[in-house]
């Protein structure tokens, strides 16, 4: 059933601001044309479902690519844009847009291939995963193609002195008052809930840890109401620790790849080789793409410190109070990700952890 919390979360993607924040992401539109044309052959003369379509971009997408018919499914109003965009552009014969949640959707017969973009912050946020693992149930073939096909949850240990300047250290001396007495208050206005916000690879004190790994091909719902994982980080600085950093990536894998399971999931290789990233200049760019949708390199959409930025930003779990950690101190504990039972789009979050003799223990919600 759609709850009152459904329909704020439809409201909200009824908005032009979400739409236009996703469409100007830059490094996520080119993934996703990246991977659509690296699986155009399984697209061509193909049955399509987009999943959450908002204005139908995908959807419009994998019709340029010669998909023979294209369902764009949208519950939120911004499906009737989609209408009017799929018209504008002649392809209403091939695109149609079905304003609906996918929940509720009837259609007749199976599709090839279901291409969504459903990622939240944390990944999880939103849970809209679990509609697109109904989708695939009810209407994937057998053997058919998802997009993007893996996904990985990573968290890594963060130092950040100058958002603790800007945050606390501010309120000692505001044009020469002393208004410490601000401090507390402002703790727990900056560092109580997540921030999404963007922090440099300089920020993360070591390698990153896989949370969570996710088969799009397999991965069932429950899977996703409750992860939890012990991590075990060793510091490569002396650097105050400030808290987490957490940030995904997916791929785009065809139907045959099996999953890499566990936790020693491969690090990215940007993380292994940052010269590239920096250097690359728009030639480059344009040629790493035809590269990559050519050959058989995984495309990989990243919101990693060290890649370009994204709208998802990362996702920061700050303490109230730094603690020092040396060079090659261990950071140990664990980290819960759960569903809010009020708002099953919400997550609960109980970070564990242990360093140096101190344990500390920080509860919130992303909400
Ligand atoms: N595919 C678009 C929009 C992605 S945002 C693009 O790439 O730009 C995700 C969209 O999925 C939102 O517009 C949201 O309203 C929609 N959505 C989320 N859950 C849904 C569901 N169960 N049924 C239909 N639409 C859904």
């Amino acid at each position: 059933a759609c709850t009152a919390f459904d329909l704020a979360y439809f409201q909200a993607y009824s908005d032009i601001g979400i739409h236009e924040e996703m469409l100007k992401d830059r490094v996520r539109m080119e993934t996703y044309q990246d991977a659509i044309s690296r699986y155009r052959h399984l697209i061509e003369g193909k049955i399509v479902m987009d999943v959450g379509s908002g204005t139908g971009i995908l959807a419009i997408f994998c019709a340029q690519a010669g998909a023979k018919k294209v369902y764009a499914v949208e519950a939120s109003d911004i499906a009737e844009k989609a209408k009017e965009i799929v018209r504008a552009n002649n392809l209403a014969e091939k695109v149609i847009v079905l304003h609906q949640r996918v929940e509720d959707v009837e259609i007749s017969g199976k599709v090839d291939v279901i291409i969504s973009e459903w990622m939240g912050y944390m990944l999880v946020y939103e849970s809209m995963l679990s509609s697109v693992i109904f989708a695939r149930d009810k209407w994937l073939k057998r053997g058919g193609l998802i997009l993007p096909s893996h996904a990985t949850l990573y968290m890594a240990p963060v130092t950040n002195s100058i958002k603790y300047q800007q945050c606390v250290d501010f309120w000692n001396n505001v044009y020469g008052i002393d208004m410490s007495a601000m401090v507390q208050l402002a703790r727990q206005c900056a560092f109580e809930e997540p921030s999404v916000e963007t922090i440099q690879g300089e920020n993360v004190l070591t390698w990153p840890f896989v949370v969570k790994s996710v088969n799009c091909y397999t991965v069932v719902a429950q899977e996703l109401e409750c992860i939890s994982a012990e991590y075990r980080f060793s510091s490569m600085m002396d650097a105050p620790l400030h808290g987490f950093a957490f940030w995904f990536d997916v791929e785009f894998n065809g139907p045959a790849i099996t999953p890499v399971q566990g936790s020693q999931y491969p690090l990215q290789s940007s993380l292994l080789d940052l010269s590239t990233n920096e250097s690359a200049n728009e030639t480059t760019n344009d040629s790493n793409r035809q590269r990559k949708i050519k050959s058989n390199e995984t495309i990989v959409l990243s919101t990693a410190p060290e890649d370009a930025p994204t709208h998802w930003q990362q996702t920061l779990l700050y303490f109230y109070y730094p603690t020092e950690v040396k060079k090659d101190q261990i950071i140990e504990g664990s980290i819960k990700l759960s569903q809010n039972r009020e708002n099953a789009r919400f997550i609960n979050i109980l970070l564990k952890c242990s360093c140096g003799g101190n344990t500390l223990v920080k509860e919130s919600v992303l909400r």
